[in-house]
């Protein structure tokens, strides 16, 4: 197995899932690969012609692969990009598991969020897949991306209105005089950006504490360091906070059932790579 994108900066996925063949004991390795985009259909190639059983893709081949599959999932396709790879003696299938890693963070409450206004920080490939699982599974009042960019922010919305008919999407640009109303009135924040990760770690989306209550959950995506300074701050008001390890090593266990048919041991993952990130 292995991880193709450009540049292959720090990725925990090797650990995780080299960590979890070990303990399941089954005789598989997983290597990151440094893949321009130019490569992007001999690299594929290779990974057939070698045998390998499957792979993740990150920036920038997300959406590129897709031409390359025989067959993509429903929900890659609502999201309109491929994180997995399955190789089937040639045959190619492409899953989003962003989407079951977001959906298993937050379906705990469920019960909660359902039908509530919710706040996404970012316009990007993770925001993407958020946004399908939240109109999806929880089915939102009310959805408001801030991001830096506006018209990305813009685009996003049109491609939930054109592919998922929802229509109850706000955007904001990120220094918006509106965003502490816009925070308070949200049952569910999640931050989709890299603001607040290593080494930037005195960055935050919104640092007012006024903007947070212990009505809200805070989902932060960024998982190195494990509480960023958006969930201090949330959490000091009362909110509930997520950090991001949970979504990453669940996106990797639905890989992992992929590839191997095993269940990955998520908790006994999680425990290990907050211990690796933390020291
Ligand atoms: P992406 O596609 O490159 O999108 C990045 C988004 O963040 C864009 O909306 C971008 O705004 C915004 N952004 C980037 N740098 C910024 C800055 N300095 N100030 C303000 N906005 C900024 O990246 P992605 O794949 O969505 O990943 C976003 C974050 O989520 C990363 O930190 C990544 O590590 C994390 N992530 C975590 C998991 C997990 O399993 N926990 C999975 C995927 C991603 P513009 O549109 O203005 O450029």
């Amino acid at each position: 197995m292995g991880l193709i994108g450009h540049p292959i900066k720090q990725t925990y996925s090797p650990f995780i899932h080299n960590v979890a063949f070990d303990l399941k004991k089954v005789d598989y390795l997983y290597l990151p690969f440094d893949v321009p985009a130019a490569n992007l259909g001999n690299a594929v190639k290779g990974m057939v012609a070698l045998g390998i059983k499957g792979f993740n893709v990150t920036i920038p081949h997300k959406v590129n692969i897709m031409q390359l599959m025989n067959n993509i999932s429903d929900e890659a396709a609502g999201v309109g990009a491929v994180n997995t790879v399955v190789n089937d003696l040639g045959r190619l299938s492409g899953y989003n598991t962003d989407v079951y890693g977001i959906l298993k963070t937050l379906d705990k409450h469920k019960s909660i969020l359902a039908g509530k206004e919710m706040t996404v920080a970012g316009a990007g490939g993770s925001a993407r897949a958020v946004i399908y699982t939240l109109i999806k599974y929880f089915k939102p009042a009310q959805i408001n991306i801030i991001n830096r960019t506006e018209q990305k922010a813009e685009a996003l919305k049109k491609y939930f209105s054109d592919k998922m008919k929802f229509e109850a999407i706000k955007c904001y640009e990120l220094l918006s005089s509106d965003l502490v109303d816009v925070f308070q009135r949200s049952e569910l924040i999640v931050n989709a950006t890299p603001i607040g990760m290593y080494p930037e770690t005195d960055d935050a989306v919104i640092s007012l504490e006024k903007a947070f209550n212990k009505e809200q959950i805070v989902f932060d995506l960024v998982y190195n360091p494990s509480k960023t300074r958006l969930l201090s701050i949330a959490s000091k008001q009362g909110a509930k906070v997520i950090n991001g390890t949970e979504m990453l090593v669940n996106q990797a266990s639905k890989a992992f059932e992929l590839w191997t048919g095993e269940i990955m041991p998520v908790p006994d993952i999680i425990r290990s790579l907050e211990m690796m990130i933390d020291t």
